[in-house]
């Protein structure tokens, strides 16, 4: 089962989540963590463990060959993304803007566009005792981010698909990395906070889910006196709260030290046991 932890927005909790449920959960079943922030992956400072393999993700984007072309122009009118530009007898390629749909490329009537790795980041699989862990890291000045996600997902089903449960630690917001991220999931839980900010973005990223019918329960985070601002939409949108963690001033602390909280916090273990056994009535 491929379970999506995502948030409308940043500072929720997704990864608080994440590392928890994830860590938690491999005592009992056999579980993968997938850090697809790839912009930011934070699931390291509370994932310690032996890495067991990493990879460069690249992909194949055109290259310009001076010599071949005669300079027909064709290419710039194929691109829908703007990718190639024209300046006076030079094509210049985009790599950043590409999408690598490699058309260019095919319909070159010089074959002057051949096609040459681009990097994206890398893709690292680390083992912590019975969690398997894997994080996709985009390389610095890479402007898109679904591509990583796309190839992080690709080696999940590769050397993971027996996995009793894939949790994807998703990207914030609703943007395409976030739809990269969730699309495939069989579940997602949106962790949100009860204030409107949160409540605002909830509804984006539900809204979201429901394009892409992934279906969903929600859980508070920092769980109090406001919680009603939540639970009334939920109520309306008819979305299942499955959880609440409650806002404790031990949780920022051990957060903040990078520690695993769900051993030092009751509270949160209770939420966790409350989130499993939902999981496993799903499977
Ligand atoms: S389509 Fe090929 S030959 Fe024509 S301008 Fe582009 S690179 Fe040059
Ligand atoms: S591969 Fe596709 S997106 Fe990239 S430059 Fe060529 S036509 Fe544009």
């Amino acid at each position: 089962m491929r379970i999506a932890i995502a948030s409308g927005k940043g500072g929720t909790g997704k990864t608080t989540l994440a590392v928890n449920l994830a860590h938690y959960m491999a005592g009992r079943h056999d579980t993968l963590l997938v850090d697809l922030d790839v912009e930011e992956p934070n699931c390291h400072i509370f994932i310690k463990g032996a890495l067991r393999q990493k990879e460069e993700a690249k992909r194949m984007v055109p290259a310009w060959d001076t010599q071949g072309c005669s300079m027909c122009g064709k290419c710039v009118t194929w691109c829908r993304f703007n990718s190639l530009i024209r300046l006076g007898n030079t094509i210049l390629v985009l790599p950043e803007l590409c999408h690598a749909c490699h058309l260019c490329s095919e319909l070159c009537p010089d074959s002057a566009l051949p096609l040459q790795a681009f990097p994206l980041g890398t893709i690292s699989w680390i083992k912590d005792g019975a969690l398997d862990f894997l994080e996709a890291r985009m390389k610095i000045g890479v402007e898109q981010a679904s591509p990583l996600i796309g190839q992080a997902l690709d080696y999940v089903d590769k050397h993971f698909a027996g996995k009793e449960f894939q949790l994807l630690d998703s990207p914030p917001g609703t943007s395409c990395s976030m739809i990269a991220a969730t699309k495939t999931a069989d579940f997602a839980l949106l962790v949100t906070e009860p204030t409107p900010f949160g409540l605002h973005d909830l509804s984006l990223a539900v809204d979201t889910l429901r394009q892409l019918r992934v279906p969903m329960a929600v859980v508070i985070n920092r769980s109090g006196a406001n919680d009603g601002i939540i639970e009334d939409y939920c109520a309306s949108e008819n979305v299942p709260i499955w959880s609440k963690i409650p806002h404790l001033r031990k949780i920022a602390g051990l957060y903040s030290d990078g520690k695993l909280l769900y051993e030092q916090v009751p509270e949160l273990k209770q939420s966790l046991d409350q989130i499993i056994a939902k999981l496993e009535e799903r499977t």
